[in-house]
């Protein structure tokens, strides 16, 4: 074929394919376009979950009945007129190609009227083919209607999910410009039915209103401000961010705004969660509505098509910025990982134990353990009540060193350890003293070699969500080193083939360890990455796998969970980064009872 220029309609309806995916994107232009228009209220009306219709009405500044005709002309743009002005871009919009691109795969039609017109006038392209401008009814502002949503492009029509799933993205959409204006008011209806209406609010009412109003006991405020030389201007992080009580299974409930703009970025995600560790578990994800403002010429909007993506000159500014704002307002609230386990020789002077702490069950010979000298007798394996077990264990095997002095130890609830050592006692979580233990011994197989596997004798289906199955299949290389298996099948299942023996044996399901892993927010895309992602893996691998609070352990098992203390780096904290321990030492006692 000879090379000849594309077709403008051919032009607009490429580059709809960018810009207009679903329901969601057309209202997120719509909308934007609103606010550009100086809107203070919005409304959005649905039919089929916008596939049938989508009418974005607005009170804003309108459009000159002689320039309706450029709105719908692509790359016509009345928001910026030079390069310098992409530079720092302030509006929404800027790339003139919205509602071209919309009007070439759906009938678009804008009634549109300023504040001094007479009346409004009317613009209706319908598959490329422009009717009027002409003569309308309208108030003052703007109604734009989208009917029938890629009429024209049946592959993409079939494409869209059913009208609640596409409801709900129209929801989310909406929720993300709402945070970022809480000043201007927004309705959402559906076939009739008002499903969301946000009066003008300020903006810590309108994040509790979007995060979930029940929630707002829990929503800390975040105030940052960071100066840098590289910046004109310092990097402001405002907005709120849950306490970890307020931390949900999934990952939706978590905005990111830099300069107004819902954003999507990976690694200033998980600048939240770095902020968390220690003090949260991994397998839940904190709800936030984080508002970054900074310069926006360090801010590259050009991205994405629907801009949804930017480009950070300073990136590891803002991650910074991030983690220390969100460790500010937790620290704030008390949220702070204080407790360490001092080493015997310099111990912690002042020890927080709570204020009215009773002393809570001990047992006595009813099977649990009293104070016990264990003998130092044996190379034990510690195993997890009631299914004890005497096979050669893959990884894990507690092997007790033999202790210079025998220590007198009880257990407590089944969960904790009480040590008399050294200069007072020591008080283990067993489950994060074993867990810790396990991570270590698993670290050192894996250098060594892959871990043991068992297969299946049928693959394991396991329901990952469409969401999970590329991460997944990203990290495959890596679950295999631990053991796991795995390959996709269909569109959101994964067929494992083959479970990290250890696992099996600790009575781990396959169904159980994935989700955990697609439950995370793991990638591979480039060697630090993989190695955190490996390390958090095995750290789920022994999370799962250690003994649990509410295991009765024998006093062999006990004493050889204490003797591994010694053979570990950091036996002061779990893997998590919580603490595993804490000592409270003779002087301390005297101090409390006022004996010093
Ligand atoms: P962009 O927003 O990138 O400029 P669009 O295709 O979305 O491109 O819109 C084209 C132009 O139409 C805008 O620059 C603006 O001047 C005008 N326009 C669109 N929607 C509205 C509205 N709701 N109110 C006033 N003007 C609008
Ligand atoms: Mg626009």
């Amino acid at each position: 074929m000879p090379i000849r220029l594309l077709m403008p309609e051919l032009v607009n309806q490429i580059a709809a394919g960018e810009v207009v995916e679903r329901p969601a994107s057309v209202v997120k232009e719509l909308v934007e376009n609103a606010l550009d228009a100086g809107a203070a209220r919005v409304s959005i009306e649905l039919e089929g979950g916008g596939a049938d219709l989508i009418r974005v009405s607005d009170d804003g500044g309108g459009i000159a009945p002689d320039e309706l005709l450029l709105a719908v002309t692509a790359h016509a743009t009345s928001k910026i007129a030079s390069f310098d002005d992409l530079k720092a871009v302030a509006s929404y919009g800027f790339r003139g190609e919205a509602l071209a691109s919309i009007g070439s795969v759906a009938q678009l039609r804008i009634t549109s009227r300023r504040a001094n017109d007479p009346h409004a006038h009317a613009i209706e392209v319908d598959g490329g083919f422009v009717n009027g401008p002409r003569p309308a009814a309208g108030a003052p502002g703007t109604v734009v209607e989208v009917q029938t949503l890629f009429r024209n492009v049946p592959a993409r029509r079939k494409f869209l999910r059913s009208q609640a799933a596409e409801t709900g993205r129209v929801h989310d959409a909406v929720d993300a410009i709402a945070l970022a204006a809480p000043g201007i008011g927004f309705t959402l209806s559906s076939d009739g039915r008002t499903i969301m209406d946000l009066p003008p609010q300020d903006e810590r009412t309108r994040c509790v209103q979007v995060l979930g109003a029940g929630l707002a006991p829990e929503l800390l405020d975040l105030a940052l401000e960071l100066e840098s030389p590289e910046l004109h201007g310092p990097i402001r992080i405002g907005g709120v961010v849950g306490t970890p009580a307020a931390a949900k299974a999934s990952a939706r409930n978590q905005w990111l705004l830099i300069n107004g703009r819902s954003i999507e970025d990976r690694s200033l995600q998980h600048a939240v969660r770095e902020a968390f560790r220690g003090l949260m578990d991994p397998s839940v994800h904190p709800v936030y509505a984080l508002f970054v403002e900074l310069d926006p010429r360090a801010v590259d909007m050009n991205v994405h098509p629907a801009k949804t993506e930017v480009r950070l000159r300073f990136p590891s500014l803002v991650h910074r910025a991030i983690r220390r704002a969100v460790a500010q307002a937790l620290e704030r609230r008390g949220l702070v990982v204080t407790q360490r386990l001092p080493a015997m020789e310099h111990p912690e002077p002042t020890l927080p134990l709570p204020l009215g702490m009773t002393q809570r069950t001990i047992v006595h010979a009813d099977g649990g353990i009293p104070w016990t000298q264990p003998t130092g007798d044996a190379v034990t394996e510690l195993s997890r009540e009631p299914a004890a077990r005497s096979s050669a264990h893959d990884a894990a095997p507690m092997r007790a060193v033999e202790r210079s002095a025998p220590v007198r130890f009880m257990q407590i609830d089944h969960a904790w350890l009480v040590v008399e050592e050294g200069d007072g006692v020591t008080v283990i979580d067993q489950h994060a003293l074993h867990e810790r233990v396990m991570f270590e011994d698993l670290k050192a197989r894996i250098e060594r070699a892959p871990l043991e596997r068992q297969r299946l004798l049928m693959p394991e289906l396991v329901d990952c969500g469409t969401g999970a199955i590329e991460r997944i299949e990203a990290l495959a290389p890596i679950l295999d080193r631990l053991g796991l298996e795995c390959t996709p099948s269909g569109a959101r299942m994964i067929a494992v083939h083959s479970m990290p023996s250890f696992l099996v044996e600790r009575g781990v399901g396959a169904q159980e360890f994935l989700l955990s892993i697609a439950a995370g927010d793991l990638r591979a895309d480039d060697p630090r990455a993989a190695e955190a992602a490996l390390s958090e893996v095995l750290d789920l691998m022994a999370c799962k796998a250690a003994v649990k609070a509410g295991d009765r352990l024998t006093a062999t098992e006990i004493a050889a969970l204490l003797a591994r203390r010694d053979t570990i780096d950091r036996p002061d904290r779990c893997p998590h980064g919580r603490p595993t321990a804490f000592r409270l030492t003779t002087a301390e006692l005297e101090r409390r009872f006022g004996r010093s």
